[in-house]
């Protein structure tokens, strides 16, 4: 096993705990670790901070030195939410018109089937995350057959792959009784990829799903998601019974008598998800709406929500349901990361990488949110919804392995947010080989 020593070092560096400090170095150590039989770059940060400082470490001395000038170093980003098996679709329009329930039936048609066909656009969505600085990804598996899984493993990225269950009414019990096979065969031999279950959400899956995933996740030690609160369909079919997305069930076969009854509750998103909230931390997806009782209720679960801002744009989510609620949920002690969602809702000149920079970027510019509170969300915040020890996405602290070091081509995390740039993978997630 060969260890190799770097000294970066650049004009500065951007991190969620220690903040941005000017002419900064990282050391780090790189090696060649086999797990399952492929073989990963592992990298452990040794130091980080003003260059004076870091060029005195003791083990600095043998260090291969790496000057960026120009440029400033960044922890590896996650992408707390995202659909990678959709990336053979690429990215396309949505039409306000036909609505959302006609977008989700363009993406059951267009989704790859094929396990061939699943494997190479993971493997092609681990690249241009990878292009993107995004080294770590909470997956929406869109097949049980675990392809999806193995090529983010395969791909050296960090992450969860989420097993996603759907059930309503009739069909709640048999997907209850199969979620519990499938959780029975898991295994957590890799670390840096962890299974986790995905109830898909309220109109889709039953409570009683709910609350047997969470029971599961909680029993398991696994991560659990859902998408939760998205559109104002969703509060109206859980309201009411009504509206586009009960048309939709229907138009599926799946309304009857015994669904509405479990599904209409009368109360909102978040409230109607409330039992199972009790069991286990839940990593919510969008919550574009939620009062000030529901954001509570999640800070008080310990659940995360995942704010995909590019998606929010794409489905005119603003018209529908007003700004996303993420700095009163925020401000409520909610965990709030950042996610692409999938590289449909992606503007076309952005499709050359999935990344939850550019969603940092549009908050930039839109809300001058902090640019060091937006590397936050795309950082630890994401790791902490993700189940992942915050350490990994931080440059600080005692010798530690991070999922991965991330270069920016501007000399400031802010420029390079004014700039059109997008920090890359400097170290860490690498594909590699196969070992024979
Ligand atoms: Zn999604």
């Amino acid at each position: 096993m060969s260890i190799r020593r770097q000294l970066l070092r650049a004009d500065s560096l951007a991190d969620p705990v220690l903040g941005e400090i000017g002419r900064a170095a990282v050391l780090i150590e790189t090696d060649e670790t086999v797990v399952d039989n492929l073989s990963f770059e592992r990298v452990r940060v040794l130091a980080a901070g003003e260059r004076t400082d870091v060029d005195q470490h003791p083990l600095a001395e043998n260090a291969e030195y790496i000057n960026l000038p120009g440029r400033t170093l960044l922890p590896a980003l996650v992408n707390a939410h995202t659909h990678l098996d959709l990336t053979s679709v690429g990215p396309r329009p949505y039409e306000p018109e036909e609505g959302f329930a006609s977008w989700i039936s363009m993406v059951r048609e267009s989704r790859p089937r094929d396990p061939g066909a699943i494997q190479d656009a993971v493997l092609r969505a681990c690249g241009l995350s990878r292009a993107g600085g995004v080294a770590m990804v909470g997956d929406i598996a869109g097949d049980w057959t675990g392809e999806p899984g193995d090529a983010l493993r395969r791909s050296g990225m960090w992450g969860v792959s989420f097993l996603e269950v759907f059930g309503l009414g009739e069909r709640e019990a048999a997907s209850i009784d199969r979620l519990t096979e499938m959780v029975g065969g898991f295994c957590r031999r890799h670390e840096r990829v962890k299974p986790g279950i995905q109830p898909h959400a309220p109109y889709s899956a039953g409570p009683g799903l709910f609350a047997a995933a969470a029971d599961l996740a909680a029993a398991k030690g696994l991560p659990i998601a859902t998408h939760l609160a998205e559109t104002r369909a969703e509060s109206e079919l859980l309201a009411s019974g009504k509206g586009p997305l009960a048309e939709m069930l229907a138009s599926f076969g799946l309304w009857n008598d015994s669904c509405a009854e479990s599904l209409v509750s009368g109360r909102s998103p978040v409230d109607h998800l409330s039992a199972a909230f009790a069991k286990a931390p839940f990593c919510c997806a969008h919550v574009n709406t939620c009062g000030s009782n529901d954001r509570r209720a999640l800070a008080g679960a310990g659940a995360s929500v995942v704010y995909c801002p590019r998606a929010h744009e794409y489905f005119g989510h603003e018209h529908d349901l007003g700004p996303h609620p993420y700095r009163e949920l925020m401000r409520d002690g909610v965990n709030v990361a950042l996610g692409t969602d999938s590289i449909i809702n992606v503007p076309p000149d952005q499709a050359d990488r999935l990344s939850t920079f550019d969603e940092m970027r549009l908050l930039f510019r839109r809300d001058r949110q902090d640019p060091t509170d937006l590397l936050r969300m795309a950082t630890v915040n994401g790791a902490c919804a993700l189940r992942f020890d915050e350490s990994c996405v931080t440059l600080a602290g005692d010798p530690h392995e991070v999922a991965g070091v991330a270069v920016l081509d501007a000399p400031s995390l802010r420029e390079g947010l004014e700039r059109d740039l997008v920090p890359r993978l400097l170290a860490g997630a690498r594909p590699s080989e196969r070992k024979q």
